[in-house]
């Protein structure tokens, strides 16, 4: 007797599941390709005989087992890719340990059995591990039970795929790394801030445990005493936000610079990403009333000067002709504090430290830009265009990336 069938749409389902396997074969392809083009990038470029300090040097980007590579290649891949140096980073480590550490994996995207982020989730996570070590886990997650069963990786979640790493690793590691990682751990603590265009600011970090608990306490204090004394109806997360906006903001003694910029046509003040600005407007985003409007640098100005090391005013200009970002493709960084003012021809050659020689660059893809043989050029303010070393030609002009060559 045939099963009740209430809805019939078993053909599109089996096209869903059949586009699914072409896919994960296509991952595996792509995985084969990157670390294809690193071994051929590799052989191709000889290196210095001796490393000096900012040079690039070569690395094991997959982990121990895995080839050295030039250490500038996810500069290049990410340019090609359209991703940031750091995801391009992260996709060609997965790459080189999938091929070199994790071959069973492997094996079964390229079968279609499993999904790309299940392996690159093993590739990242046991990527300090020794060769053999990944070789045992490599091994265990691609078997099945028993004959005709799914292998055992496609039968875990992320979270009790989680538990699996999380057990080797353990397993793996002496109790004075315990310490280590944790005095590590401490000293990779931050606090990042990435401004939004709709008036609102992301915030990302690793604090102390201990510092953590006291800042949230703090939080959920200000925000009980805000909805039972002040009669706030709005929800936790709004309140627990301003509370901390009222831990560092006090009125009359706050400064904050909002720069504006002349709009020469229309004859407006305008501020980044918000558009047309007034003193009322600024107060009312900044939460207090000491505010100036500084109407302060024109970005087609050619600011100039004699020295090497930029002023404030020119490294401004940069900042903003560049909304706020590194001037090398796809780069994600933003907030140019630490970035460097790089002289496209260099000032021991010839060049100016002038508007139309210079641009902000982070400290790593001024390094690419130094010792990894790309070539920039500067066409107009916040436009630089870039040449790889095979050849590629892209063009980022106010944090936007265009490919004019492949
Ligand atoms: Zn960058």
């Amino acid at each position: 007797m045939a099963a009740e069938v209430w809805f019939d749409a078993r053909e599109e389902l089996a096209d869903v599941l059949a586009s699914r396997e072409t896919v994960r074969r296509a991952e595996a392809e792509q995985v084969r390709g990157i670390a294809a083009w690193a071994a051929a990038r590799t052989t191709s470029q000889r290196g210095p005989l001796r490393v000096l300090p900012g040079q690039e040097r070569r690395v094991p980007f997959g982990g121990p087992g895995s080839p050295d590579v030039p250490e500038f290649l996810p500069a290049e891949l990410g340019a090609t890719l359209g991703l940031s140096a750091f995801a391009a980073q992260k996709l060609l480590s997965d790459a080189l340990s999938l091929v070199h550490r994790l071959p069973d994996l492997l094996t079964l995207l390229e079968q279609g059995d499993v999904d790309a982020w299940k392996v690159r989730m093993v590739a990242a996570a046991t990527r300090e591990l020794p060769q053999t070590v990944a070789g045992i886990i490599d091994c265990q997650l691609a078997a099945s039970a028993r004959k005709g069963a799914l292998p055992r990786i496609v039968r875990l979640t992320r979270s009790t795929l989680q538990d699996v790493i999380d057990h080797h690793l353990l397993a793996h590691t002496d109790p004075a790394q315990v310490t280590d990682d944790h005095t590590q751990a401490q000293a990779r603590r931050y606090v990042a801030f990435k401004p939004g265009l709709d008036g609102t600011t992301d915030i990302a970090g690793t604090l102390s445990n201990e510092d953590a608990r006291r800042l949230e306490q703090a939080l959920d204090d200000t925000a009980s005493e805000m909805a039972d004394v002040e009669g706030d109806t709005r929800s936790k997360g709004v309140r627990r936000a301003e509370a901390l906006g009222r831990l560092v903001v006090h009125p009359g003694l706050a400064q904050t610079v909002l720069y504006v910029h002349f709009d020469r046509v229309s004859g407006t003040w305008s501020a980044d990403g918000i558009g047309t600005i007034s003193v009322d407007e600024a107060e009312s985003m900044l939460g207090h009333g000491t505010v100036t409007i500084k109407p302060v640098i024109d970005l087609a100005a050619q600011i100039t000067t004699t020295g090497y090391v930029a002023p404030p005013r020119l490294r401004e200009q940069l900042r903003l002709a560049q909304r706020n970002l590194c001037a090398f493709p796809h780069c994600d960084r933003r907030g140019t504090i630490g970035f460097d003012v790089d002289h496209v021809t260099p000032y021991d050659s010839g060049g100016a430290t002038t508007s139309s020689n210079t641009h902000l660059l982070c400290r790593y893809h001024h390094r690419v830009k130094t010792h990894g043989r790309w070539k920039a050029t500067k066409t107009a303010p916040g436009t630089t265009v870039w040449t790889s070393p095979t050849g590629q030609v892209f063009e980022i002009a106010h944090g936007l990336t265009t490919r004019l060559r492949t």
